[in-house]
């Protein structure tokens, strides 16, 4: 347990107290930390509201300020079962019900186990701890919400009320947490991307399939044209496979059936599929015909290497071909379980900024120098300045790995080295690494301190193996080329929720949907208006024009809601003038100018993708 955790769980043991003071006989059942903070299980008559939250936290203050010690008391089994039985556990004291939920837990503890008591004031819990010394060690709590959960997550057992709080050292702590919260929700890619109009997901499509709208696609489109700039200056060839291929290619590289759970089931070809109905195929036989290869069919990809590595075999390669980098915009579909879809940043069909490099083992050090390179380059470009990453080596004690020792020393001392020169900070983890070869995972911190992991970069070992890939070297042998595969944002569709809500939906000139909105002060200026936004459509920039008869004030109002980067307000004077007063999203009022002028300005911040 953390220190963290520790008093969390301790103020699960004042909540309950507190709980007790006004409800006697509520029936307590676990009360452990979570991540946010901690919760306490309990059964009671009275239907606890958000309305009580108020009563139960002034009973909590006075229990912390009373600074209870929380105390240690050792007993046996029999002495522990007695007092449950008394309806001493979890509560103020005897009563006449017994701590049924206690009994059941005291039940399920082995024969011969120590068993503990924790007592702060009245209360007394059984409980293995640890806690902090004193109730008056809690800096600082706040109740958080209400829910209801099944004893022991089992539906057939009673359901409980879960009454969730967190705590935190200080004061500032727990008001800086709150601040988060809120801000992320404001942040929320799911709100933003239905108030701005980026992205939807549709029941009668599915959970989990993302549909672009219009606005969103731009910004999609964006972020590819930039990562393939970039990818091209590093060498690589931009190739497109199709979304199905069959069974017998993910037999070979092993995704299949090895990671079936995760994969959409198979799809079957028209004639076999009624061949094998008229022979009265039952499901269980069409499985297994499917797995032992008896029958073949397709599958939706859930990797894009199987077939780059096609390409790469499509042809005798030389040692002077190498490295062979191929990258894609690649749609995978994985079989994610409905409870865990949410937003862009769990879907079951994606799009990988996915590449895979195949070299000779020398060049192995400085292909991966590169990709990590490309990835730091573009985070940076984006204003995610703050990443760390986790370097997976392998577990020295195990034999499940692939590849010589030798190779992994090579790899593994290079993984390291390329996160040292690049200075970004770093943490080695031993038995981390896939069996076919180490990698390097990257976590970005977005503007409000959260984590979030995107993408990776690995060494392969396993599949030029499985699928026998080869190149001649200098000397005539026959060798075997070492693959990595890399993807720096892991998805596009993950990517740009999170990138929605580093940037609040504020999108930067260059990737934002529409980018400048013309507005004219009153009717007599929409002919004006238009022929501004011709020269700026002329130019390539989205822009478009506000006619509605609304004034002048609200339409400002909408373009700043809409995020719109640039605002261009067209009156009698700019008319005249043959200007255009600019007003920035961000700064304001920014003066007049003539319309050429500001369009060469827009230029250069587009081109220089210029973050606001
Ligand atoms: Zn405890
Ligand atoms: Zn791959």
């Amino acid at each position: 347990m953390t220190d963290l955790e520790r008093l969390r769980h301790s103020c699960a043991h004042v909540l309950a107290s507190a709980i007790l003071r006004i409800w006697p006989q509520a029936q307590f059942a676990a009360g452990p930390p979570v991540e946010t903070g901690f919760y306490y299980d309990l059964e009671l008559d009275h239907r606890i509201s958000l309305d009580d939250f108020e009563r139960i936290e002034a009973e909590m203050k006075k229990i912390v300020k009373e600074n209870q010690p929380f105390e240690k008391i050792d007993v046996s089994r029999e002495e522990a079962f007695a007092m449950a039985q008394e309806g001493r556990l979890a509560a103020l004291g005897r009563r006449e019900q017994p701590s049924k939920f206690k009994l059941d837990i005291l039940e399920h503890i082995p024969e011969g186990e120590a068993i503990s008591l924790y007592r702060n004031g009245d209360f007394t819990d059984l409980c293995a701890g640890p806690h902090v010394m004193r109730t008056g060690n809690i800096g600082a709590f706040k109740l958080t919400s209400l829910a209801s959960a099944y004893y022991r997550g089992d539906a057939n057992n009673p359901q409980l009320q879960r009454v969730y709080g967190t705590a935190f050292k200080t004061r500032a702590e727990l008001d800086a947490y709150f601040a988060q919260l809120e801000e992320a929700k404001k942040r929320d890619h799911r709100k933003l991307g239905r108030e701005l109009d980026l992205f939807q997901i549709d029941e009668q499509v599915g959970q989990g399939l993302i549909l672009w709208k219009p606005k969103g696609a731009v910004i999609r489109q964006q972020l590819q044209n930039f990562i393939g700039e970039e990818l091209r200056k590093q060498g690589y060839s931009e190739v497109f496979t199709p979304h199905i291929a069959k069974l017998d290619l993910f037999r070979t590289s092993g995704h299949y059936p090895y990671y079936r759970e995760s994969q959409f089931p198979p799809l079957i070809e028209p004639e076999a599929l009624s061949r094998l109905a008229s022979e009265g195929c039952s499901c269980a036989q069409l499985a297994n015909q499917l797995t032992n290869g008896e029958l073949d069919g397709y599958l939706l990809k859930p990797m894009n290497c199987p077939m780059h590595i096609k390409i790469y075999a499509s042809e005798l390669r030389s040692y002077r071909n190498l490295p062979v980098r191929l990258s894609e915009f690649g749609t995978v579909y994985r079989w994610e379980q409905s409870g865990e879809l949410g937003g862009m940043t769990r879907v079951r069909g994606f799009t990988q900024d996915d590449g895979h490099l195949f070299c000779t083992e020398e060049q192995l050090a400085e292909e991966l120098r590169q990709c990590l390179e490309l990835g730091l380059n573009v985070l940076r470009a984006l204003g995610l300045n703050e990443f760390r990453a986790r370097i997976g080596l392998r577990d020295p004690d195990s034999s499940k790995y692939v590849g010589t020792p030798a190779q992994w020393d090579k790899a593994e001392a290079a993984l390291k080295q390329i996160a040292v020169q690049s200075n970004i900070s770093f943490a080695e983890e031993e038995g981390e690494a896939a069996f076919y070869g180490p990698k390097i995972d990257f976590i970005v911190k977005d503007v409000i301190g959260r984590e979030w992991q995107l993408g990776t970069i690995q060494v392969d070992y396993n599949l030029p193996e499985r699928f026998d890939l080869t190149y001649i070297d200098s000397d005539n042998s026959s060798k075997r080329p070492v693959m990595i595969h890399r993807a720096p944002f892991g998805s596009l569709e993950r990517f740009c929720g999170v990138l929605i809500e580093h940037f609040a939906g504020a999108f930067p000139l260059w990737l934002a949907p529409e980018q400048v909105r013309i507005l004219p002060i009153s009717d007599k200026h929409v002919a004006y208006g238009g022929q501004i936004l011709s020269l700026l459509k002329a130019a390539n920039i989205r822009a478009s024009l506000d006619e509605s008869s609304d004034k002048i004030g609200a339409k400002i109002r909408l373009a700043q809601l809409q995020k719109v980067p640039y605002m261009l307000v067209l009156g009698a004077r700019e008319e005249q003038a043959g200007e255009v007063a600019v007003r920035s999203r961000l700064r304001g009022d920014e003066g007049a100018a003539s319309a050429p002028h500001f369009l060469e300005r827009i230029q250069q911040e587009i081109k220089n993708r210029k973050l606001d």
